[in-house]
């Protein structure tokens, strides 16, 4: 059995940790942060990562959480029309044999927090950042910022989008501003007209921006997404707070129910949305990278956090059977077409989202219906929710 150290305990690291800790390995994480805790935010989990979480035995304690929305429509910015996509709910069971959970990023956290605390208590320890890491061909040692080193078999760098770890494997890398930022916020679904309370997800497109809508917390939470096409805006973070008049005005233009949301909005975040190339590799030696750190994409396809998971499966059976270094080429191996190809899609639906033809009432039903059909929309999506990292061959 592995003595694994996980740099970051967020999404990613958890995860991974739990799957690695039944698994019987020793595990110990190190996060930057001195509390744990993440910002309001929702995340879509698609039966891709819903399935590990059910294996995990987290079931039980992720529908307490959850919304399962009962379907996704895009609805036009300008007009507010709207077009069914697909059915979520029952049909996600049926169709890719496990859920679409849509949860709050707390809620989601404090799951696999108290997971991995009651699996194995006192291994996290918080207000210690990585800082960077060294090997041999037996032990890898990871340098914490307060001057200590820890020695284990495994290093994971699961700290996500600026990942230090990243930076010393292979270095600065270049990301680059995408004229995009993102607005982020949630509304107490009580605030909103009673036709706005509904347990569907919308995608609102339109020209140079869209919207994303859908609820959390069994419906008490409407989660927001505006993204708009923006260049004054650059920073890339979780905690960044804006006001609503900015974001009002930067949504000036949508329907009246898109503002009726922000106006409700507590605190809007601002999140600005950089673009990277696909790495070559994901692990070297000892050291392999995972989630944000290794594969950060634009929130596209709602994958960031589904393909965190997938790869903490992952890891986490190539553990099982070889000596680690390769047992962490062969989770390269698996992971790095896969991981490139949700990226790159995850970049080309903002062409699909922010379509100039979205301009006119006319133009815009006639890219909706050739574009959301839903055998195009089944193309797009199936193989992403298809994929189980539990059996996938290795
Ligand atoms: C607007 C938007 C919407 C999104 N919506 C979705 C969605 O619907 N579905 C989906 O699947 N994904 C979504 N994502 C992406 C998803 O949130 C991320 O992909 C996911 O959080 C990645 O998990 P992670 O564990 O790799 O990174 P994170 O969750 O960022 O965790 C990294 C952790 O590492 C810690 N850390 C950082 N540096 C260090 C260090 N040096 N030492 C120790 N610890 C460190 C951090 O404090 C943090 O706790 C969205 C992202 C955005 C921006």
């Amino acid at each position: 059995m592995a003595d694994v150290l996980i740099a970051g305990a967020g999404l990613g690291g958890l995860t991974a940790a739990l799957a690695l800790l039944q698994r019987g390995h020793r595990v110990r994480l190190f996060e930057q942060a001195s509390e744990l805790r993440e910002v309001g935010a929702g995340v879509q989990l698609g039966a891709n990562g819903t399935r590990i979480l059910i294996s995990l035995g987290l079931r039980e304690a992720m529908e307490q959480v959850v919304c399962a929305a009962t379907g996704k429509e895009i609805r036009l910015g300008s007009t507010g029309q709207a077009w069914q996509t697909f059915d979520l709910g029952e049909t996600s069971v049926e169709r890719f044999g496990a859920p679409y959970w849509m949860v709050h990023r707390g809620d989601f956290h404090r799951v696999l927090l108290d997971a991995v605390q009651a699996a194995a208590p006192g291994i996290i320890r918080t207000g210690v950042a990585g800082t960077g890491f060294e090997q041999t061909t037996d032990s890898v040692t990871l340098h914490l910022a307060n001057g200590e080193r820890v020695t284990g078999d495994v290093l994971i760098g699961a700290d996500g989008v600026h990942s230090r770890i990243r930076q010393q494997l292979f270095g600065e890398g270049r990301a680059q501003f995408t004229g995009i930022m993102a607005w982020r916020g949630l509304v107490p679904m009580q605030r909103l007209p009673p036709h706005q309370r509904r347990l569907v997800g919308a995608n609102w497109v339109g020209v140079g921006g869209h919207v994303v809508t859908y609820p959390l917390r069994r419906g008490e939470i409407l989660n927001f997404v505006g993204v708009v096409e923006r260049d004054d805006w650059r920073v890339e973070s979780w905690t960044e707070p804006g006001s609503r008049e900015e974001c009002l005005r930067d949504l000036a233009a949508w329907h009246e129910d898109v503002k009726t949301i922000i106006r409700n909005i507590d605190t809007p975040y601002k999140w600005a949305l950089l673009g990277r190339d696909p790495l070559d590799h994901y692990a070297q030696g000892r050291v392999c990278l995972m989630g944000d750190a290794a594969h950060p994409t634009l929130p596209f396809l709602a994958q960031g956090a589904n393909m965190a998971l997938e790869d903490a499966a992952v890891i986490a059976r190539c553990l099982d059977a070889e000596p680690v270094e390769p047992a962490l080429q062969r989770y390269e191996r698996a992971r790095l077409q896969r991981t490139a190809a949700i990226v790159r899609g995850s970049s080309d639906n903002t062409k699909r989202f922010h379509n100039p033809a979205l301009g006119s009432p006319e133009g815009a039903a006639a890219y909706v219906e050739r574009e959301f059909q839903p055998e195009v929309v089944a193309k797009r999506y199936n193989w992403l929710y298809e994929y189980n990292a539990l059996t996938v061959p290795l």
